[in-house]
């Protein structure tokens, strides 16, 4: 007997300070560069940090330029924001410091129309100008479904429709596309189920994950997405975030958590542990409340586990 075999090595993209912090209680500018910068010196080298988004209808997202302005480019460091719509778009372009662009759609009608008031052809529409507008600023677009492996509303979604959106993603000028788990649904079987569907129509696209908490089963759902082939997932410091929009939405998968386990399985993610505490801790500071993260959980709790985990 044997496990499967995983791939050596994984790129995370650290989603925290947007996916996370924007269900938060606003929190200055200057202190969210800070948290991107801590970030970068744990070695995370994908930082969602920012969107681009009305400040009304998302009072902590505001200031997303002052947080770009604040951020030292380096090569080897990509800041994505997440933009809305093609105003958000020009946006995040104009301040020559964003390396990628995030979008979502929803593969479950319902929820798209919920949560941006669209149809999912009137979003891919959007995304497809969003793309030009990128494109010829030599900008990446990242297309994230969410709802990929199921629906609050509809309830299970087709496998095959959600590779049919992503090729449609694809078409329109997306250069990656990732599958969210908005309610904690998915199961090895459903991550599967969808893989394989994407893998027939879009061979040469690997789709990075999106999981969360909401049921426990995160961390079995990427078991099963290395097992898969799976190199790229989203995590958040601390497990901060889920969907506002979504009833029953837990955090996502948290980063030390993500880290730690990868740690034991010998799979590189190139970022280190001691350092992403710091940076957790930090966050812990900055919403003002403990985190659902169990590796600093344990480390106050029992002091089990590894030197890294003993750490404050
Ligand atoms: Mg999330």
């Amino acid at each position: 007997m044997a496990l499967p075999t995983l791939p050596r090595s994984v790129s995370i993209r650290e989603v925290g300070p947007r996916d996370g912090l924007q269900g938060e209680r606003p929190i200055d500018p200057s202190r969210r560069a800070e948290l991107v910068l801590a970030l970068r010196a744990a070695g995370c080298t994908n930082i969602e940090a920012v969107s681009f988004v009305s400040e009304k209808a998302v009072p902590p997202m505001a200031g997303a330029r002052e947080v770009i302005e604040r951020l030292p480019r380096t090569s080897e460091s990509v800041i994505t924001a997440l933009v809305p719509n093609l105003r958000g778009a020009e946006a995040a372009l104009a301040t020559g410091g964003v390396d990628e662009l995030t979008v979502t759609v929803a593969a479950s009608a319902v929820y798209n129309e919920r949560n941006v008031h669209r149809t999912i052809e009137e979003s891919v529409d959007e995304i497809r100008r969003i793309a030009d507008a990128a494109t010829a600023q030599l900008v990446p677009v990242d297309a994230v479904i969410s709802c990929a492996f199921g629906s609050p509303y509809e309830g299970g979604i087709p496998a095959a429709d959600v590779a049919a959106l992503a090729r449609r993603l694809v078409d329109a000028g997306s250069s990656a596309v990732t599958l969210a788990d908005t309610t904690g649904v998915a199961t090895p079987k459903t991550i599967e189920a969808v893989l394989r569907e994407i893998a027939q129509v879009l061979p040469g696209l690997s789709p990075g994950l999106h999981l969360h908490e909401t049921r426990g089963t995160a961390l079995a759902n990427a078991y099963a997405s290395l097992a898969l082939g799976v190199t790229r997932f989203d995590t958040s410091v601390g497990g901060l975030g889920g969907s506002p929009f979504a009833d029953g939405a837990g955090g996502n998968l948290a980063t030390e958590d993500f880290v730690a386990w990868l740690d034991s399985l010998s799979v590189h993610t190139g970022i280190d542990l001691d350092t992403l505490l710091i940076a957790a801790r930090m966050t812990a500071e900055l919403v003002g409340r403990e985190l659902p993260s169990k590796v600093r959980a344990i480390s106050g709790v029992n002091g089990a586990g590894s030197s890294a985990i003993l750490r404050p």
